[in-house]
């Protein structure tokens, strides 16, 4: 245990998790030094576990100052302190440049295999660490919310940083608590308390099946299910075998699938015995033979192919976008009317554009306004993250882009929405990859002409200028939209939107617009999240303006998310874009290009 030292010495700059006993924050001490800071409250900590209180050091605190490893929270400094007349211990850390993988989950959705491989093996790599120390370290508390993603380098490196579950294997034998935890996490021995260090691998097996398919193992809707019954509708649902979803464009492979199987497995010992092995499996060292999983329909939404769709509006469509005014207007004149009444503009010999590229700063609304477009029109949807696709990692990927098309045509009219398109359509100029020159080739042809199909591809970036020209040139990506941050106005309409209904009568848009200045539309939705979480843990209805005030003052330094210079980067990035020759290049060669 360290020394009490002086608290005083670290500021809050940011609130980053809390649960039922502690809060994780951001700090920075006078020399503006950066670190992370868990607090808990002792007295309520007793409350949620069934020990003595006395020896919580021994279990979080002083396991984490007792190893070191790359993928490990470094402590830097622990103590007691008496707030309010409560007492509580804290860690400090250094700080980890990155998100939570929760944050980073929600973003992406789904993971490509090689980017979940990436994250499962770090965890892996730690736990073969914690789980070989004489006294093996139990970690217990697997969870996206646990586990920082350093993005400091080109590969995300994941950081086990919540030891609040963790216990020393054999020490006194105490039960787990789980109070916190996914139950999907948890192996079923868990439920009893009893963990060993084949829980834990349980446990990344649970994180590997989230992070490729973005659902829970087994995940059943728990909101009906009265607390007591919990435990049983969990452990019943797991009685067939390991649901495979086809919810991904391209299907898992078979090994991933055994591997994923063998560690989900009921049975304690037909689950991995060690991390070691585990990883071997992972890299392809050792074989597994585990088919204990099957292949299920999630497709709810497959209709009739027969009968070709009829194209009306369905859920909310443009009624959901605050502001975007005039990219509302284009989308309808431009491919709504037209794909509605094809007769009449074919005798015009007006085309259905192919592409619409949207471009600027992230959270800002493209992937947003994509959705609701298709709603809007009432058509199919598909979402593609490029990189998935795409990638020196992955081979195939002209199959895989094709393969999309097809399916895009089949189901059409669809709207295709790719997603950080630049990993897709690099400047064939800067890379001298021969398949990703193939991959560039195949997407420009099956992108002529799409939008005659009944495909609308919708293209986003941050970055139009690292874009393949020939991308960019007519019958390709025909209307270029720049989705800026929102202005005060459109603020205003999103503060509106999102908090008409739930905000007490004495909230102040205009105000909270104003206050908000540099904020990007997710910021709001952010701002807007957290003060709606205050207000349930304070039992009141509606959202109060002082609690929306108090939360803009508390995420100062973290919101908003895309600093100035940034958004003014990407308005240069705007202009260098616009006035690019080949943007408006319509296949014409100037008099000084001649
Ligand atoms: P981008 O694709 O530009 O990075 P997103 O489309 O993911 O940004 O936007 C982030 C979130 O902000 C969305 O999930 C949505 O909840 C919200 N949002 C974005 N634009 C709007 C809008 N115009 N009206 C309402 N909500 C929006």
């Amino acid at each position: 245990m360290a020394q009490i030292t002086d608290i005083e010495k670290y500021h809050v700059t940011f609130l980053l998790r809390e649960g039922a006993y502690f809060e994780v924050f951001k700090v920075e001490d006078s020399q503006r030094n950066r670190y992370l800071m868990k607090l808990i409250n002792l007295a309520k900590l007793k409350t949620v576990q069934y020990y003595d209180t006395e020896k919580y050091r021994i279990s979080e605190i002083e396991i984490m100052q007792s190893v070191s490893h790359a993928n490990i929270l470094k402590l830097v400094d622990a103590g007691e302190t008496i707030v309010n007349g409560q007492r509580y211990a804290y860690w400090v850390s250094d700080f980890v440049p990155g998100e939570l993988l929760a944050d980073n989950r929600a973003r992406k959705g789904i993971y490509t295999e090689y980017d979940m491989k990436v994250i499962i093996t770090g965890i892996l790599n730690a736990l073969k660490y914690l789980h070989s120390q004489s006294e093996p370290i139990i970690y217990n508390g697997i969870s996206p919310y646990g586990i920082i993603l350093n993005l400091s380098s080109g590969a995300p490196v994941p950081v086990l940083s919540d030891f609040g579950h963790a216990q020393i294997l054999n020490k006194e034998h105490r039960k787990c608590f789980t109070d916190g935890l996914s139950p999907f996490y948890l192996a079923p021995e868990m439920f009893k308390g009893l963990y060993s260090t084949r829980t834990d691998l349980y446990s990344v097996g649970a994180l590997m099946y989230h992070l490729v398919y973005g659902i829970q193992p087994w995940q059943i809707d728990l909101n009906e299910v009265p607390l007591k019954e919990r435990e049983m509708a969990i452990l019943s649902a797991r009685k067939v075998p390991l649901p495979v979803p086809n919810i991904r464009v391209f299907e898992v492979n078979e090994d991933l699938l055994s591997i994923m199987a063998k560690a989900l497995s009921q049975d304690v010992d037909e689950r991995f015995q060690s991390a070691e092995e585990f990883l071997k499996a992972l890299f392809g060292e050792v074989s597994i033979d585990c088919l204990n999983y099957e292949k299920i329909d999630m497709d709810t939404d497959k209709k009739d192919t027969s009968e070709k769709a009829k194209l009306e509006k369905r859920g909310n469509g443009f009624d959901d976008v605050a502001g975007m005014e005039a990219l509302k207007k284009r989308l309808q004149e431009e491919v709504i009317d037209l794909l509605r009444n094809p007769e009449r503009y074919k005798k015009l010999r007006v085309q259905i554009p192919n592409g619409i590229l949207l471009y600027g700063p992230p959270g800002c609304g493209k992937t947003f306004i994509g959705e609701k477009f298709a709603e809007e029109l009432g058509c199919n949807y598909m979402y593609i993250h490029c990189s998935d696709v795409a990638s020196p990692y992955i081979h195939g990927g002209q199959e895989k882009i094709a393969a999309i098309f097809q399916q895009a045509r089949e189901n059409a009219p669809t709207v295709l929405f790719l997603d950080e398109l630049d990993a897709m359509l690099a400047d064939r100029s800067r890379h001298h990859n021969v398949s990703e020159s193939g991959e560039v080739n195949e997407f420009l042809t099956q992108l002529n002409n799409c939008g005659e199909n009944g495909v609308i591809v919708i293209g986003a970036t941050n970055n139009p200028t690292a874009l393949d020209s020939a991308a960019l040139r007519s019958g390709r990506f025909d209307i270029k939209v720049y989705v800026p941050a929102p202005s005060e106005e459109e603020r205003e309409q999103i503060f509106h939107l999102v908090l008409d209904g739930i905000a007490a009568v004495d909230v102040d848009y205009k105000q909270l617009a104003k206050m908000t200045e540099g904020y990007v539309t997710k910021d709001v939705c952010i701002l807007v999240n957290r003060a709606a979480r205050i207000t349930g843990r304070q039992d009141e209805e509606k959202i109060k303006m002082a609690t929306l005030l108090n939360e803009i003052e508390k995420s100062k330094g973290e919101l908003p998310s895309v600093p100035e210079a940034e958004l003014r980067k990407h308005e240069m990035i705007r202009d260098q874009f616009e006035s690019r020759k080949d943007s408006h290049r319509i296949g014409f060669k100037t008099s000084k290009e001649k």
